[in-house]
């Protein structure tokens, strides 16, 4: 073993003291933090001959890159849809990567972690009230999990049409009926060779919604003429949290043949508050779900899940079969992560959710849903009431949509830039039905009514500049 490697073994007890101590220092100043980082990013680094160890390469890093890391866990990061880091999460993470497990099986020799994430996968869906039929599992973000829904989806149309593409390719049009796509629907559609401009674009409600317009859905499925397709929808739009009508989509199921996915990325969540959970309802009927955990469940990237219906486990791995061998026998008995999603070697992706979902159980969560849930509606009610600003939306859940009310696009990109660049807090700039504005998403379990009042305090101060 070379030295500084022995070296480093020999003191693993301080390397990890120094490094937990650095992170808690971190996590301890969060709320302080800026969430733009002013720094000016050092020079390309190069590969040393000898390396100095671990405690030189923390020096190193203290010294080039610390000071751009943002407080994007922390409080006021109001960007995407960031979500922070529960401490049960982190500890869960932090085992996760010193563990090391290579997670495939659930009762293979040499590793059986799989087990783990079969089991968090049943916490989650008894947190989002969904039945057990559907089976789930890690992937990197909702990115993923939309592509692994996806595949499985056009592996069934492609079955309908008598072909299998997982085998011959994609040898006939596949039909994909959608209104408002997340972006990264659009992206595997591409990946998937399917082909993003080939959707078939449904109008959404009119005014001003970005749901589904379910007569205008049924009219473009009658236009298909019988041919089987996908409908992808959304529990939760990004720009205004909208939600498409899950009870008449169901309905549509006993009419029409579609494989149905739903990206609920992070309005899953919704079904924790009593006052939202209506929006989900009979979303349990879908054929393929998307939830996000490096979101609302407050857990560290890269976190999310597929759930897709057990009966589609067959279609499931022959598309992602890492084998030759044709999927026979016992599904549990052979079961193995690798041929059921992308990846094939995993990390233990699944512990930082378990340790998180088993420290704060569901009343943890609901509070935490609950309570963004009203923090937005507060920084809403306070957009509403100036003048000088303008709710895009309503706000429906978490994500408040805004702009200038006198803003043209480079007005509305100014005030966004001056607002970030206090530090303070971080904002993300969008374009909803062709006006520029600005999101602000509520999913950190951090984040206080004085976050919101201070945030608000900023904007009263910047505001007469943008006139
Ligand atoms: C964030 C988000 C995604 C993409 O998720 P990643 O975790 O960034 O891959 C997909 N759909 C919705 C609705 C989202 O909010």
């Amino acid at each position: 073993m070379n030295k500084p490697l022995q070296e480093d073994l020999d003191s693993l007890e301080r390397i990890i003291q120094l490094v937990s101590g650095q992170g808690l220092n971190y996590l301890k100043a969060l709320h302080t933090r800026y969430t733009t980082a002013d720094i000016r990013i050092p020079g390309q680094g190069a590969l040393p001959q000898k390396g100095g160890g671990s405690i030189a390469a923390l020096q190193l890093f203290n010294q080039r890159w610390e000071s751009a890391m943002v407080a994007a866990s922390g409080p006021r990061y109001w960007g995407f849809v960031t979500g922070g880091t529960t401490p049960a999460a982190i500890a869960g993470d932090w085992l996760a990567t010193v563990y090391d497990q290579n997670t495939q099986t659930a009762k293979g020799e040499g590793d059986l972690s799989a087990a783990i994430e079969l089991e968090t996968i049943g916490l989650l869906r008894e947190l989002l009230n969904l039945p057990e039929c559907f089976l789930g599992g890690f992937v990197t973000g909702a990115t993923m999990s939309n592509f692994t829904c996806l595949a499985v989806a056009r592996q069934w149309l492609g079955n309908q049409q008598g072909t299998d593409i997982a085998k011959q390719g994609i040898t006939q049009q596949l039909p994909v009926l959608t209104a408002t796509p997340h972006s990264s629907s659009v992206k595997s559609l591409a990946m998937l060779g399917m082909g993003s401009g080939n959707i078939i674009t449904v109008n959404t409600l009119q005014p001003n919604r970005e749901a589904i317009d379910i007569r205008d859905l049924e009219a473009k499925i009658r236009a298909l003429n019988g041919q089987p397709f996908i409908l992808i929808s959304s529990a939760g739009t990004v720009n205004t949290v909208d939600y498409d009508d899950f009870a008449a989509i169901a309905a549509l199921r006993s009419h029409y043949n579609f494989w149905w996915h739903i990206d609920a990325a992070f309005g899953g969540f919704a079904i924790l508050s009593e006052t939202h959970q209506h929006l989900l309802k009979d979303w349990e009927q879908a054929d393929s779900i998307t939830v996000d955990c490096h979101k609302w469940l407050n857990v560290p990237y890269e976190s999310a899940v597929f759930l897709i219906r057990e009966q589609h486990r067959l279609l499931q791995v022959t598309a992602f079969q890492n084998s030759n061998a044709p999927y026979l026998g016992d599904p549990l008995e052979s079961f193995n992560y690798l041929n059921l999603l992308p990846e094939n070697s995993r990390r233990l992706k699944a512990l930082p959710a378990w340790f998180t979902l088993m420290a704060y159980g569901r009343d943890g969560y609901k509070q935490i849903i609950e309570e963004s849930i009203r923090l937005a509606q507060i920084f809403g009610a306070f957009v509403a009431s100036r003048p000088e600003l303008q709710l895009l939306a309503p706000v429906r859940l978490n994500t408040v949509c805004f702009t200038l009310t006198a803003g043209n696009a480079e007005r509305v990109a100014a005030f966004l830039s001056a607002l970030n660049q206090t530090g303070k807090v971080f904002m993300t700039p969008t374009l909803y039905k062709d006006q520029p504005g600005i999101r602000a998403t509520f999913v950190n379990f951090r984040t206080t009514e004085a976050d919101v009042e201070l945030v608000k305090a900023l904007i009263l101060r910047l505001l007469p500049h943008y006139k």
